[in-house]
């Protein structure tokens, strides 16, 4: 196991900074900067897990009732912030997306097709890999995003 990290909760960017970024973001797109976004993207921040629009808006709500942030205002934050790769997304195919916050350090995924669960992981020999096949095909790798689908263990036991 020795070449895997599985715990990346460290951020590569401050709150601030990504605040100020998404400022910019609005202004760019004719859109208000409100206090409704600005909860959209701390609860990203600051939740480890990657959400559906619906478990977002749910956790807004119950924490922030007064604002009555809307689902719609959810769906169409979450895509401008994806457009502007600020937040990625993981597809769960007739079950929708999961998004997390692109200021984590890279990671793949295991995502269980039962429950939904998922694992991140980092394992070197295959961020190495990649980068060589890369080099050898001649692509100048930019990114990559790795989802293995499959059961998770707990769903195994049923
Ligand atoms: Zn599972
Ligand atoms: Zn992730």
């Amino acid at each position: 196991m020795s070449n895997i990290t599985t715990d990346f909760n460290d951020k590569t960017i401050e709150y601030k900074q990504l605040l100020d970024d998404f400022k910019q973001l609005l202004k760019k797109n004719n859109l208000k900067f409100t206090i409704q976004r600005e909860v959209i993207l701390e609860t990203l921040y600051n939740l480890d897990e990657h959400l559906t629009p619906e478990s977002l808006h749910n956790l807004i709500q119950k924490k922030f009732p007064d604002l009555n942030t809307g689902i719609a205002t959810v769906y169409r934050t979450l895509s401008l912030l994806e457009e502007s790769e600020m937040v990625t997304s993981l597809s769960f195919g007739a079950q929708g997306k999961k998004y997390e916050l692109g200021a984590k350090h890279h990671h793949d995924h295991f995502i269980c097709t039962i429950c939904g669960s998922i694992a991140e992981f980092v394992d070197e020999q295959i961020e190495e890999r990649q980068r060589k096949i890369a080099q050898e095909l001649g692509f100048d790798m930019k990114d990559h995003s790795m989802q293995i689908y499959g059961i998770c263990k707990n769903c195994q036991k049923i």
